[in-house]
């Protein structure tokens, strides 16, 4: 089944860019779906109007049997995660009570949002009692991205988002944390829809890959075995 499908979907930015021409695209339930390509040809904007941090100009975004056009936006992004590169830890709280953010505006009770954020922060590998009550500055750049993937999996989101996710970790980091996020995907069945222009990142993590070219084109869109062999 497909958790999230465009259809001939367009983007055109107040400035007259045509960031996406007229993507049509499914991303199937419980997989992870890379879009790669170079720079400027529309993978984030892709990624951002799934959320509606990007307003479509057109075509029709369903995730689950949810219109993202006729969506409450605010209600939209809770129900997703998203990860972006350079995580967006709120520098004043500690590592809990950054996991602890979507719960809190959730309103669930303490014991539930404690149990939660603990099972969380042992998932990415950061184990609570050593971690909940630092500050974000205490962490390196690799332990941060773990906390801002255990914030956006809080509430076990069917959807999670991601842009660039591992960009800014060190490369040796980067293929852990890559290698532990595919493990704790498959653990959770988390539908998973990820921009990157790291061709290699795509492969690795990637059920299917779709190669976008200028315009929000899909020039191929196949296995990761496929895309290398081309
Ligand atoms: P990618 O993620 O593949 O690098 P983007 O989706 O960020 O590509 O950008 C696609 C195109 O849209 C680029 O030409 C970019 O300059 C343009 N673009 C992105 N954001 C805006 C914006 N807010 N206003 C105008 N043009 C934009
Ligand atoms: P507050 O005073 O806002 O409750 P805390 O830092 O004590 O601040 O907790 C923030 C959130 O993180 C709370 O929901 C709390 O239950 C959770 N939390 C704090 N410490 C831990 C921990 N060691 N393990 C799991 N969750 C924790």
């Amino acid at each position: 089944d497909a958790a999230i499908v465009f259809e001939h979907v367009r983007k055109e930015y107040p400035d007259g860019t045509v960031a996406v021409e007229d993507l049509s695209l499914e991303v199937v339930e419980h997989e992870i779906l890379a879009l790669v390509g170079p720079s400027g040809c529309g993978k984030s904007t892709t990624l951002r109007m799934t959320n509606r941090l990007v307003e479509p100009s057109g075509g029709r975004i369903l995730v689950g049997d949810e219109d993202v056009l006729a969506a409450d936006p605010v209600r939209l992004r809770r129900s997703m995660g998203y990860v972006i590169q350079n995580v967006g830890l709120f520098p004043h709280r500690t590592v809990a009570q950054n996991v602890a953010i979507v719960p809190g505006l959730l309103r669930w009770d303490r014991q539930r949002t404690k149990g939660r954020v603990g099972e969380l922060l042992d998932l990415v590998g950061l184990p609570p009692d050593r971690y909940a009550k630092r500050y974000p500055h205490e962490l390196s750049g690799g332990e941060q991205q773990r906390v801002g993937v255990a914030r956006a999996l809080a509430t076990d989101p069917p959807v999670l988002l991601m842009d660039e996710p591992f960009g800014a970790v060190d490369p040796a980091g980067r293929r852990r944390l890559q290698a532990e996020f595919w493990r704790i995907q498959r653990e959770l069945g988390t539908t998973v829809m990820f921009v990157t222009h790291d061709i290699d990142e795509a492969v690795r993590l990637g059920d299917r890959v779709a190669v976008f070219s200028r315009g929000g084109h899909v020039e191929q869109l196949a296995d990761p075995v496929e895309v290398l062999a081309r």
